[in-house]
């Protein structure tokens, strides 16, 4: 069959749907009920024909008041219009675990039909939010552009954006938004537990307890970070001749004299340490070979690390636990 003749007599394409997904919507996984043909608005890409993506009947619906310039943009504002659309449902996993709600006794016919159905009406919200679609492609070739990198997810559930996650768990757990947002901001969007957990037990949400809780946020945070750089940071360092030191083997890894030189020269003497001066390490060793220095690092590593979490070796046997215990 030529694909370009059908088009043109057509008027539109269809993205392809493999087998196993011929009766399912491209945006929440439901039965399918009736393709949209999707228009790019404003039409950055000169998109010429319509796109038809298979959708279930409140996709559907969705689809037709969002405008927006590409596939991966509209299923962002569909899945934001099922976020919203079953906040309750979605809600229910914020409020309560499985358990709970098995255990709990309401009381009187509606609240018992309630816990009946609370969980099941909560994980298909669930699926539908976090239904990732199949692999764009039209007559085989990939759907540029196509992009999931905007998503977050909290608590086992995806959601488009980080502003919309932000939106909805502020309300899920009854905080203000605004402060919600200042503290995501503070804390970093991969923190959103962080974040929540703080926001949560904040003392008081009047805008002057607002401000001095983000201030001593941002106190607790430079606390925490200087204490990570003090961590990793190395001791001063000793001047070793490589026939000073003992090569080892461990879990079958050869432990090498320069490798241990070198630590032993930077100070180094924990993993973390080990981790913040990698570049360096491969820098220096690199010059003799990719190979060597990955050797050696492989190797450094598996001796830091049963030097940490074997202490009784570490002191008593470690045939080189003089010379660590001078930079120690
Ligand atoms: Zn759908």
């Amino acid at each position: 069959m030529n694909n370009k003749s059908s088009v043109q007599s057509s008027g539109y394409q269809s993205i392809d749907v493999p087998f196993e997904y011929r009766h399912t919507c491209w945006f929440c996984g439901e039965p399918y009920y009736e393709s949209y043909s999707f228009m790019a608005s404003p039409n950055y890409d000169r998109q010429q024909l319509p796109i038809m993506v298979p959708c279930c009947q409140e996709c559907y619906t969705f689809c037709h008041s969002i405008k927006v310039s590409g596939l991966d943009l509209l299923r962002d504002k569909v899945k934001e219009k099922l976020h919203r659309k079953y906040e309750k449902h979605l809600q229910i996993g914020a409020n309560w675990t499985k358990e709970e709600l098995e255990d709990s006794e309401f009381e009187g016919k509606a609240l018992e039909g309630f816990r009946e159905s609370a969980w099941k009406m909560f994980e298909i919200a669930k699926y539908r939010v976090n239904y990732s679609g199949w692999p764009l492609t039209i007559d085989g070739l990939p759907v540029m552009g196509i992009t999931s990198s905007f998503q977050v997810e909290f608590n086992g559930i995806i959601y488009p954006s980080l502003v919309q996650a932000v939106v909805q768990l502020a309300k899920a757990y009854n905080i203000p938004q605004p402060y919600l947002e200042d503290v995501v901001e503070v804390v970093g969007r991969n923190r959103l537990a962080y974040a929540l957990r703080f926001a949560k037990t904040t003392y008081g949400y009047s805008a002057e307890e607002r401000e001095a809780s983000i201030v001593s946020l941002k106190v607790m945070l430079a606390e925490e970070s200087a204490q990570s750089r003090e961590e990793t940071k190395p001791a001063l360092g000793i001047d070793v001749a490589v026939s000073e030191i003992t090569e080892l083997i461990l879990s079958r890894t050869m432990i090498s004299p320069h490798a241990i030189q070198w630590v032993l020269k930077e100070g180094i003497s924990t993993l973390s340490q080990l981790a913040e001066h990698e570049d360096a390490f491969f820098e220096y060793f690199t010059q003799e070979s990719e190979l060597v220095a990955f050797t050696y690092f492989n190797g450094i590593q598996v001796y830091l690390d049963k030097r940490e979490t074997d202490c009784e070796w570490a002191m008593n046997e470690d045939p080189n636990r003089a010379l660590f215990g001078r930079i120690a």
